[in-house]
């Protein structure tokens, strides 16, 4: 509860960082009954301060499932905010594509990933109470715990950024360049679309392992000339994927990579709904004879 986690500054120790991003900086800590947290220490100003904090934190706070990094609590101190987060020993979907964390993830554990990641969002979309639409889907905010079950972070956090906070677009639309839903860029209207076109370009990680913009080369971009190039060999196709994966017999591959670019589709309209793409990862999943 709230009250336990009076004394959050007492529970890491400034030597134990483990990260930084948008919102300050992340450390590694320990809770008086043991658990070890991650505590987010929000640099000042990079979050929105007040009643409408606390609230949104609290509300936050009793959002749980299975796929979805739980907040176990947060605090404020001497002005300042943190907020505890159960710990995820993995790190980020992006460290383990891009080979520093020395874990090496195989097609099947990606579409696992994809599905586990899918179902946190589903769960945000039709589920919560009310709704949350995550606005920041991307790798790093896709966590992977000492199972590598995969977590989606930072959920509601969007909302509560400041404008001048760092790696995030800046006025009315929240996001990440690469990963930004161009129907939301052009029109300012949000709704859970927009992170499934975000989720998208995580598909396209999972099988390419490069960042949405790499070498000025935009991914979805790159994606929809393979499909369109496609020859008989899917030469075009089997170019794309991340070399560390590309001779494993692939569960799925060409499904799953349609699936992605439904989801990146420039009409939101057009895109599956997340549990459109769960019930379709799933299937994926079962076909694996
Ligand atoms: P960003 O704003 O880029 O999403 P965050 O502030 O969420 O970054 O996190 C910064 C870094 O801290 C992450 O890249 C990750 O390595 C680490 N981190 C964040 N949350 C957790 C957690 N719950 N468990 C373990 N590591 C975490």
């Amino acid at each position: 509860s709230y009250d336990e986690l009076k004394k959050c500054t007492n529970s890491f120790s400034e030597s134990n960082e483990i990260g930084s991003g948008g919102y300050g900086k992340v450390y590694r800590g320990m809770l008086s009954d043991g658990q070890v947290v991650a505590i987010k220490r929000a640099q000042q100003g990079s979050m929105q301060g007040g009643l409408e904090f606390k609230t949104e934190i609290e509300l936050l706070s009793r959002v749980h499932h299975k796929n979805l990094v739980g907040l176990v609590g947060f605090c404020f101190e001497q002005g300042e905010q943190m907020l505890v987060y159960e710990f995820m020993a993995n790190g980020t979907l992006r460290e383990s594509l891009s080979g520093r964390s020395g874990i090496h993830l195989d097609w099947k554990r990606r579409l696992r990933i994809a599905l586990g990641s899918a179902r946190g969002l589903a769960y945000l979309h039709e589920l919560a109470n009310p709704p949350i639409i995550h606005r920041d889907v991307k790798s790093t905010n896709i966590l992977l715990d000492e199972n590598l079950t995969a977590k989606v972070a930072d959920f509601g956090l969007s909302k509560l950024v400041s404008d001048s906070s760092k790696g995030h677009v800046s006025t009315q639309v929240k996001g990440t360049l690469g990963y930004l839903d161009p129907e939301y860029y052009m029109t300012q209207q949000l709704t859970e679309k927009s992170d499934v076109y975000s989720f998208g370009v995580v598909m396209l990680e999972l099988i390419t392992a490069k960042q949405p913009i790499e070498k000025g080369k935009y991914v979805v971009r790159e994606a929809r000339m393979a499909m369109d190039n496609n020859d008989e060999e899917h030469y075009g196709l089997r170019e794309m994927m991340d070399p560390s994966i590309r001779n494993n017999a692939l569960i799925g591959f060409r499904k799953f990579l349609e699936l992605a670019m439904q989801c990146v589709e420039e009409s939101a309209a057009d895109r599956p709904t997340m549990s459109e793409v769960v019930k379709a990862i799933e299937t994926l999943l079962q076909n694996d004879g």
